[in-house]
């Protein structure tokens, strides 16, 4: 499967494609691919484009689209299917994605998600109000809407901690920066047939569960039994 999860910041894209790609059996056939976390690992291991991206990072900005493309397409292309999460973030990576995937023959996108619905102002105050990353596996949660698994569970021994450029500021301007592409990245996939919209307002569990609905549930072995004709995701 090859699935893209966009909309604006705090809208749960992270959240949900951690959790539809825990759902999968094959889960590690399908990575999700961050495009913040290999931001973020490039700045860690201290690379040359880590060193350049780190002011940008910091201040809580968005970097330039060569860097962006430069790390995911080569893991697209080397992945027959995975889990975007926050790319693409505007039409241009989009076109870019497009192109990829026509130029290896690698197959369209099978579905791209949409999650909106809660204003900016809810989604600001969405992420303030309990963002956490595992300092371990990097996943996201929330300490009041999807509290991070306890220690006995022995799924993520965390530590659990926010993000520093989860700022009101940096928020306010990612959000503004996804305003402005937000209708053309919609029209983009719309005009593909592959585009479906979902109400991020509800909660997590609820968000997910419509997401494994619209892929036509490929957390279930039926799912995998179906002709490969007749299934177009
Ligand atoms: P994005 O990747 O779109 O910026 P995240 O997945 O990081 O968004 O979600 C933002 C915060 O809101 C996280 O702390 C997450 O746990 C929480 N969250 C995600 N989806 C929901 C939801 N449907 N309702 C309430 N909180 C949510």
């Amino acid at each position: 499967m090859r699935i893209a999860f966009i909309g604006p910041p705090g809208a749960g894209k992270s959240t949900q494609a951690r959790k539809l790609a825990r759902a999968l059996p094959h889960w590690n056939t399908s990575p999700r691919l961050s495009t913040g976390e290999l931001v973020r690992a490039q700045i860690e291991a201290g690379t040359d484009l880590g060193r350049a991206l780190k002011e940008r990072y910091e201040r809580g900005e968005r970097v330039d689209n060569a860097s962006i493309l430069s790390l995911v397409l080569p893991r697209v292309r080397r992945s027959g299917g995975w889990i975007l999460d926050n790319f693409p973030a505007d039409v241009a990576q989009a076109r870019a994605l497009d192109e990829e995937l026509e130029e290896h023959g690698a197959g369209n996108l099978s579905r791209v998600i949409l999650l909106e619905g809660p204003s900016g102002e809810d989604l600001i105050q969405r992420v303030l109000d309990g963002r956490v990353t595992s300092q371990t596996t990097r996943d996201v949660y929330h300490l009041l809407n999807d509290p991070p698994p306890q220690p006995e569970e022995g799924l993520d021994p965390g530590p659990f901690e926010s993000r520093n450029d989860d700022t009101e500021a940096s928020l306010r301007r990612n959000m503004e920066a996804y305003r402005r592409e937000a209708e053309s990245l919609k029209k983009h996939y719309e005009a593909r047939g592959v585009l479906s919209v979902v109400n991020a307002r509800r909660p997590v569990d609820e968000v997910a569960e419509e997401v494994l609905e619209i892929l036509g549930h490929p957390e279930r072995p039926e799912f995998y039994t179906v002709s490969a004709n007749s299934r177009t995701v």
